[in-house]
């Protein structure tokens, strides 16, 4: 039996995301096949004949981005519905998907999805969209961590899926990790609770929108006469093994809740904004307990996968938001982004951090980017000042797929070409 490759990466500052929140030295990082198996400070192991040495020269390593909500294949539709706000943008959307969705078009927006994350540090995304099981085979391909599942709706979704014909296949295409449900203002109260018990019964976790905007909880009161977050209660679909994503309108008692209960933030600064949706209460929902990881919502309600930009604009809104220069510190920020994406996501024992018998899902940042000198704190460098464009190696599960700012898994050119062809056909 041949021993696993094995990867020392030496001389490095490690942005470890650990309990202790430890930034090291000098460090090495030693992969043998997809985990961590020994981290150094100061110093590095004797070098082993056949070991793969990447000499980091100080610069940052640090974990791999999780990108706690996005919508993958979208990039087919990026830049086709800018400055509107949600209501508006989905006006525009959602008959173009019903019209253009195929397989085929999932596999190509998917494909140059991953190379824009990859090359941009995110090693995880959690992926709500149609045709899943498609986006899942690109992702194998490309070496991203893809958590996603079968997707609900009210009504017929632009797969051509009617809601009962959902549920009646659910339990035999599995087994599924996650069960996405659209969300309050696209389902019925019916629709939501059996989406969610069928996804509690298969033990799955669960992945919806919520409360995104002013307009979507007037919508949800007047259909239901509840809140989203009261009505997301009602039907049972809160709880530690749910991810919200958005969560911007709460009310003080919502944030409780959603503390109380456990339930998972997906917070996505950047599509926020865009979309005028307003800020997220991120300081207080972690002041309640709620773990909140990052998201950027996918490449059409935000038009990038860049996850260095959710972070520097989840750290400026809550400042922003509360007057307050202290609020939301960059260490809490890359937090969000790495360790508690990964608590979000459940995947917090494998991922999220660099600790010895973790998964191997990190980046290296360029030691020449005139942006990283000097660094009198590594987190802060990472979150204020640092752009996804540093990004020079990418490892997920100890496999190389950026190497010197190259996709080793992706042809990018050609899944450019193929997103430009497909998109010059949209009306
Ligand atoms: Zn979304």
């Amino acid at each position: 039996m041949t021993s696993p490759t094995r990867t020392v990466i030496h001389s490095a500052t490690v942005i470890t995301a650990d309990a202790a929140d430890r930034v090291l030295a000098d460090a090495s990082i030693v992969i043998e096949g997809e985990v961590i198996v020994e981290l150094h400070e100061g110093g590095r192991p004797d070098p082993l004949a056949g070991e793969v040495s990447i000499d980091a020269a100080g610069g940052i390593v640090m974990p791999g981005l999780i990108d706690a909500h996005s919508h993958l294949p979208m990039t087919l539709y990026r830049g086709l519905a800018d400055d509107r706000d949600l209501q508006s943008f989905l006006g525009r959307l959602l008959p173009l998907e019903a019209a253009t969705l195929d397989e085929e078009a999932v596999a190509i927006g998917a494909r140059l999805a991953m190379a824009e994350m990859l090359r941009a540090g995110a090693t995880t995304a959690l992926d709500m969209y149609w045709y899943p099981k498609t986006t899942a085979a690109v992702a194998v391909e490309a070496g991203l961590r893809l958590a996603t599942g079968p997707l609900f709706i009210g009504g017929t979704g632009p797969d051509h899926r009617s809601f009962t014909e959902r549920t009646e296949t659910f339990a035999t295409s599995g087994p599924h990790a996650w069960t996405m449900i659209h969300g309050t203002y696209t389902m019925t109260v019916d629709e939501l609770r059996t989406a969610g018990e069928l996804a509690r019964q298969a033990g799955t976790r669960i992945h919806l929108h919520a409360s995104e905007n002013e307009a979507e909880v007037d919508q949800v009161v007047g259909a239901t006469g509840l809140r989203p977050i009261a009505l997301l209660d009602q039907v049972g679909l809160l709880g530690p093994d749910v991810v919200l994503a958005h969560a911007v309108v709460l009310t003080d008692d919502e944030v409780d809740l959603l503390g109380r209960t456990g339930t998972r933030i997906a917070h996505c600064p950047l599509s926020n904004l865009k979309l005028a949706s307003g800020i997220c209460r991120v300081s207080d929902l972690l002041a309640a307990g709620a773990t909140v990881g990052l998201g950027t919502d996918g490449p059409s309600s935000s038009n990038d996968l860049d996850m260095f930009a959710a972070m520097r604009f989840a750290g400026l809104v809550a400042k922003v938001a509360q007057h307050d220069a202290s609020a939301l510190s960059a260490h809490e920020v890359l937090k969000m982004a790495t360790i508690g994406g990964a608590r979000a996501l459940g995947m917090d024992q494998m991922t999220g951090s660099i600790e010895v018998g973790k998964a191997a899902d990190l980046l290296r940042l360029d030691p020449s980017s005139p942006s990283l000198a000097p660094s009198f704190d590594a987190v802060s460098s990472v979150v204020y000042a640092a752009s996804r464009a540093d990004v020079v190696d990418v490892w997920v599960a100890g496999r190389r797929v950026v190497a010197d700012r190259v996709a080793l898994t992706v042809d990018v050119e050609s899944a450019i070409a193929d997103v430009r062809r497909l998109a010059a056909t949209f009306r």
